[in-house]
């Protein structure tokens, strides 16, 4: 029996209420799925990593991997709200005993989202120690300036994870250090220096850019340190790499299962189509692939679960996990033919979303650069 297969089912049970047409709209509207993330939440799947104490079910990230992967695996999207589970292990390892005490019971209890996270930045793309937005202390407040591109979520979210330099680059000895993360809060935010301003993209993704004009926040919205913010947040992003990758199974295993369906029922020539080698081959390639990736990512999560060294299992878990989820969606439109390009298959719209993730939240490059330097300590390249 595969490890939580108890939250696979039911996770995949209550996906059914929400069936592919549900999402289809919702990409077509541009909408973000509200009744699903309630019952979600309801449910308790979405606080799977808040500690019991909080309101949540305590569990680790392979049990919220399960979750991500089944509702990709349904058709769904879990982009709309991944971020919860991302930034979850800062507020948990790094924030104030006030911040936990105030925040986590309300977002178990779906009172509270906090599903966006703010690093990236017009001129700091992948260069996340290039940031500019600044945080400047002025007695018990901090004075918010700058922009942020790319940060999704936020009109749907109530909490913003925030880094911001509180340091300049020059005055730091390390240049790791002078960056700090803050907990604010969105609503009272926009419209006193934040504005909010959404970019339209490829697939439904509720992305947009941040435009801070001298927004005051609480000190106490401090997670943790002053300036050790990016430790962090790097802290946080093993975590993302391998949920990232859990949902990248979740698509393989979305496209395998329809492009099967598929070959086996579409007759051409007066037999099924499946009966070519040349559609079975890549489809049990991408299957082969999908096996071993998710090998890689549960080993990642499993490191992750027990407090061990994973980085290097987690950034490979989401190279592999990426790269055949897109074969996957290739390989499934091609399966399809011509209704591959309909939208009433699914194919389509689960194919955009897919590609994404050899971009974002990290590019396949950096992984490599990644793997090529700290694995197979070759020369630094930057
Ligand atoms: C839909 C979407 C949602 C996102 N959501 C968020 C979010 O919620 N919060 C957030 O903070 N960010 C978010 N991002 C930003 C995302 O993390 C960045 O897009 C990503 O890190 C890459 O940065 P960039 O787009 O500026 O690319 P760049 O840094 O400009 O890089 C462009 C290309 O050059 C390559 N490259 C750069 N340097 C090197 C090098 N030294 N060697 C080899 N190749 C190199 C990169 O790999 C990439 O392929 C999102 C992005 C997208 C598209």
């Amino acid at each position: 029996m595969n490890s939580h297969q108890d939250i696979r089912d039911a996770v995949a049970k209550l996906c059914t209420r929400f069936p592919n047409n549900y999402w289809r709209a919702l990409d077509s509207k541009r909408g973000y799925p509200d009744a699903f993330i309630k019952v979600l939440n309801d449910e308790g799947y979405l606080s799977v990593l808040i500690p019991e104490e909080y309101g949540g079910a305590g569990l680790g990230l392979e049990a919220a991997g399960v979750v991500l992967e089944e509702i990709a695996r349904s058709g769904g999207n879990p982009a709309a709200f991944h971020a919860q589970m991302y930034t979850m292990g800062t507020l948990l390892k790094h924030g104030s005993a006030r911040q936990k005490q105030y925040y986590l019971p309300k977002i178990a209890a779906g009172e509270l989202r906090l599903q966006a996270f703010g690093v990236t930045e017009p001129a700091a793309g992948t260069d996340t120690l290039s940031i500019r937005t600044s945080a400047k202390r002025q007695g018990d407040k901090y004075l918010v300036n700058g922009q942020k591109v790319w940060i999704s979520r936020a009109e749907h979210s109530d909490l913003l994870l925030l880094l911001a330099r509180t340091s300049p680059q020059e005055a730091v000895q390390r240049k790791t250090d002078g960056l700090s993360v803050f907990l604010v809060d969105i609503r009272q935010a926009v419209g006193h220096g934040l504005t909010i301003r959404p970019i339209q993209t490829m697939m439904n993704h509720h992305t947009t850019e941040l435009f801070f004009d001298n927004l005051e926040i609480a000190a106490d919205c401090l997670v943790g340190e002053e300036g050790k913010g990016f430790r962090y947040i790097l802290d946080g992003m093993n975590a993302e790499r391998i949920l990232i990758a859990y949902e990248c199974i979740g698509d393989c295993k979305f496209f395998i299962d329809r492009a099967t369906e598929y070959a086996r029922e579409r007759v051409v020539f007066g037999r099924s189509i499946g009966q070519n080698q040349g559609i079975q081959f890549p489809l049990a390639r991408a299957y082969a692939q999908m096996r071993a990736a998710e090998l890689m990512t549960n080993r990642a999560a499993s490191l992750f679960d027990a407090g061990e060294a994973c980085a290097e299992q987690a950034n490979i878990a989401k190279l592999l996990a990426s790269e055949v989820a897109w074969m996957a969606a290739d390989t499934c439109i091609q399966t399809y033919g011509g209704c591959g390009m309909a939208k009433e298959y699914d194919i389509e719209r689960k194919f955009r979303e897919t590609r994404l993730y050899q971009v974002a939240p990290i590019s396949t490059n950096l992984i490599l650069s990644y793997i090529g330097e700290h694995v197979l300590h070759l020369p630094r390249s930057f």
